[in-house]
């Protein structure tokens, strides 16, 4: 085998509550994640001995370097299995970039993935999950697909029922937001506000009606306690929202760090509707049906 392609899917949350901080300063998160079918092409080539790592990467605003996290990747599989690294890595970029879709996570979860086939290592799944967690949260979850709830640092992963049908129409302003940044704006803004004056969102109640599989219900209980802090800075995505609800969907949230938002439609009509009046050349934006 020469060389291994893969595609790499984004996600949105369905949920995300953050609920504490480990002494290392790394948030302890309780997300519900959803895959969806918008994806980045991932191909790893062998290369001849000794010819090191390229990357090639068709979006100019992602790093095509060691910043990279199929670079990274690629970098830790190949020192876990003393392996000189001899391959050459080609992206090609669908996901919004720094758009809280783990378009970076996901790319460096498919490049583990391929390397694992390509060079035939037999990794178990905690092989492979200890070198997605080393290189970000959302790695072990890019490593699968479907719906997951995420505990932990986003470690502890469970599986949970498919999406019930529906549609989602995915909407990115043409900004991006950092997601460290986020993070530190929510740490000020909890420390500022007594705990009982934020809003968690439920994520059991949440887990419940995806078990019940009631389109309505999940859309009740779906929440972002990032939102807050982050629309505060970028209004824009309030606005968003606003045009999803108007056009019909039952919920429409910011998913991650931002700035990306979806909405969730029972109506296939109505979502084509709200994906047609996002402007093309101002937004990117996806239609996908579950
Ligand atoms: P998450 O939802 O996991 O927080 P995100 O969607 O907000 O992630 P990414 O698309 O992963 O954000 O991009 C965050 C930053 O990571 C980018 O600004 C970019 O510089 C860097 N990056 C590194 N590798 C990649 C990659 N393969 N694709 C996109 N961005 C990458």
């Amino acid at each position: 085998m020469e060389e291994v392609f893969r595609k790499a899917y984004g996600k949105v949350n369905l949920g995300l509550d953050v609920v504490g901080r480990r002494p290392d300063g790394y948030h302890l998160v309780r997300m519900v994640m959803q895959t969806v079918d918008v994806s980045d092409d991932i191909v790893v080539r062998r290369g001849s001995a000794g010819s090191g790592l390229t990357l090639s990467c068709d979006n100019p605003e992602v790093p095509a370097d060691e910043r990279n996290l199929a670079w990274k990747a690629a970098v830790l599989v190949c020192r876990k299995y003393g392996i000189e690294p001899s391959f050459s890595i080609s992206i090609t970029k669908r996901i919004p970039a720094a758009a809280g879709m783990a378009g970076g996570s996901t790319d460096g979860a498919a490049v583990i993935l391929a390397l694992n086939e390509l060079l035939e290592l037999n990794m178990t799944e905690q092989e492979m999950d200890e070198i997605a967690l080393s290189l970000g949260a959302d790695v072990p979850f890019c490593l699968r697909q479907g719906t997951y709830l995420a505990e932990g640092i986003g470690e502890k992963l469970t599986k949970l029922p498919d999406l019930a049908p529906c549609s989602m129409v995915i909407v990115k302003p043409p900004f991006g937001v950092s997601t460290p940044w986020a993070y530190k704006a929510l740490d000020e803004y909890l420390e500022a506000v007594p705990e009982n004056g934020t809003v968690h969102p439920d994520i059991d109640l949440l887990r419940k009606a995806l078990d019940r599989k009631d389109v309505s219900d999940i859309a009740a209980h779906m929440g972002n306690i990032l939102e807050a802090v982050v629309t505060r800075e970028y209004p824009e995505i309030l606005d968003i929202k606003k045009r999803l609800i108007d056009k019909g969907a039952v919920k429409a949230l910011m998913s991650g760090s931002g700035p990306t938002v979806f909405g969730i439609f029972t109506d296939d009509k109505a979502a084509q509707e709200a994906f047609l009046c996002f402007e093309g050349g101002r937004y990117g934006k996806f239609k996908v049906e579950f």
